[in-house]
């Protein structure tokens, strides 16, 4: 009895919140006690979702509020059911047909989108919406009918277009490479072996058209590249594969295995039973790994190692998806390593650099790749061949120094001097000046008047698609607002 007791206590017992979930809880009070009753909290996969879910769920009950909690599909119930219960809360409902879990009387509901879209919806004062960049039509219409109802939607990759026409409000309490660097997240390395032209694809609603790309990354040249790399680079990582479709993942999978390496195959007719069959083959290693069809984005809690990348994209939420399904971190995992064949990281940059402040609308502007705005991308290193970041002069990875092509030019007749690091501003770099700027801005009350000007002044260009986040400046930054502030007073006492 002792040892029951104790053993319940341990699994219901809470840990203690880490700080980032602590601060997305605290932004999320803050935005409802301003009166935003349509809330999107971005956490990168891995933030551990579960658990800011349970307080918000605990936080509802503590109120005597009904809370629904809706998942994308039928078959993320049971899963859902159960994280829930590991974070002690029992008290809780399915509506799903049929369900031993069915207790309608019970304030807490779990529901599946499907199941919803077919029913009555549940009276509820709070709705849950996980996976919300999925944009669920029951969901919106929900939204639309129920003003006095609140609704929280929970993305990794909160980046659709539309969600500004339901949602008013993002909240972005802890980045990937925060992560990474807290050692929550797995750090990673890319390699880009293979550079597919893509230049006859066309582009169907934003990304390339599915038949095309499968005709080209299914070129016998590719796919040997794809088996050979991995045979050369992979150490026999457990690894997912990301193909174009059915048959350029059969075709994958085929020469893998003529080169003796077995690979299981999941598509989207793969049931959740024979999923977990394949991942403790992998675990086992009876499998070397599992070759989808993009279906392993989400809810994969497995000891991924290595991602292969085989499916060029434009859409910077299947690129985050899926490469976080390798940055869990486990035991004797260094890091996680990204075969990338689709030439994605020279399209989108790393994952980790992709962010936006604001959800997006209807009518807004197409989002733009990291290659399209015109941004510095990741560059090959000579020596070991990883991708490492615009302007880095040494190699994070084997060290290298990349001697500069030459240390001064002639532009326009006069003597450049180009310095290391000094090369041409990143989005980061940009969102740091723009932060800065915002707080000296505020200090002074100028209302961001001051801050674009500045802003406007180094980069030649007026913000465009930064965060409204001002941070503490630097020596650096307070000495250069000084100086624009004296050539200001200069210029003005001239012309007096
Ligand atoms: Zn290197």
């Amino acid at each position: 009895m002792t040892l029951l007791r104790h053993l319940w206590a341990d699994a219901t017992e809470p840990r203690p919140l880490r700080p980032h979930q602590d601060l997305a809880l605290q932004e999320l009070r803050r935005a409802l006690v301003e009166g935003c009753s349509r809330v999107v909290l971005q956490l990168p996969t891995g933030a551990g979702k579960t658990r800011i879910a349970a307080e918000i769920i605990k936080g509802a009950q503590a109120k005597g509020n009904r809370l629904c909690f809706t998942v994308p599909s039928i078959s993320l119930i049971d899963q859902t059911v159960a994280a829930f219960e590991g974070e002690g809360i029992f008290d809780l409902g399915v509506i799903q047909a049929n369900h031993p879990r069915t207790h309608y009387g019970m304030p807490v509901q779990v529901a599946s989108v499907q199941t919803l879209s077919r029913r009555t919806l549940p009276k509820t004062d709070i709705v849950v919406v996980d996976e919300c960049h999925m944009r669920f039509k029951v969901v919106t219409d929900w939204m639309t009918a129920s003003p006095d109802v609140l609704f929280i939607g929970l993305s990794a990759t909160p980046w659709a277009k539309g969600m500004a026409n339901h949602w008013q409000k993002l909240i972005t309490p802890v980045r990937m490479h925060e992560l990474i660097n807290a050692g929550i997240l797995s750090p990673f390395r890319v390699f880009a072996p293979s550079h597919p032209d893509l230049a006859g694809v066309r582009i169907v609603a934003g990304d390339y058209d599915e038949g095309q790309l499968a005709a080209v990354m299914g070129d016998n040249q590719l796919v040997a590249d794809v088996v050979e790399t991995w045979l050369r680079q992979s150490e026999r990582r457990p690894t997912l594969v990301f193909a174009v479709n059915r048959a350029h993942a059969r075709q994958l999978q085929r020469q893998l295995f003529r080169a003796d390496v077995a690979m299981g195959y999941c598509d989207a007719n793969t049931d959740r039973v024979e999923r977990q069959l394949l991942f403790a083959e992998m675990a086992c290693g009876n499998l070397a790994g599992i070759v989808n069809v993009g279906t392993l984005t989400t809810g994969v809690d497995a000891d991924i190692r290595c991602i292969v990348m085989a499916r060029p994209t434009k859409s910077e939420m299947l690129f985050v998806q899926s490469i976080g399904r390798g940055l869990r971190p486990a035991e004797g995992k260094a890091d996680c390593l990204i075969l990338d064949h689709a030439d994605n990281h020279s399209r989108l940059g790393f994952v980790t650099d992709i962010h936006y402040a604001n959800l997006q609308g209807k009518k807004d502007k197409p989002l733009r790749t990291r290659k399209e705005r015109g941004e510095p991308m990741p560059k090959e290193c000579l020596a070991c061949g990883v991708l490492k970041p615009p302007n880095a002069a040494v190699c994070p990875a084997c060290g290298f120094k990349a001697e500069r092509q030459s240390e001064v030019r002639v532009a326009e007749g006069e003597l450049v001097e180009r310095r290391p690091g000094k090369g041409k501003a990143t989005f980061e770099d940009k969102q740091a000046f723009w932060s800065m700027a915002l707080f000296v801005d505020g200090q002074r009350g100028k209302n961001g008047k001051m801050a674009k000007a500045l802003y406007r002044g180094k980069f030649k260009e007026w913000p465009r698609d930064l965060a409204w986040e001002p941070k503490e400046p630097t020596p650096e930054f307070l000495s250069y607002e000084y100086s624009r502030r004296i050539a200001y007073h200069k210029r003005r006492e001239n012309a007096a």
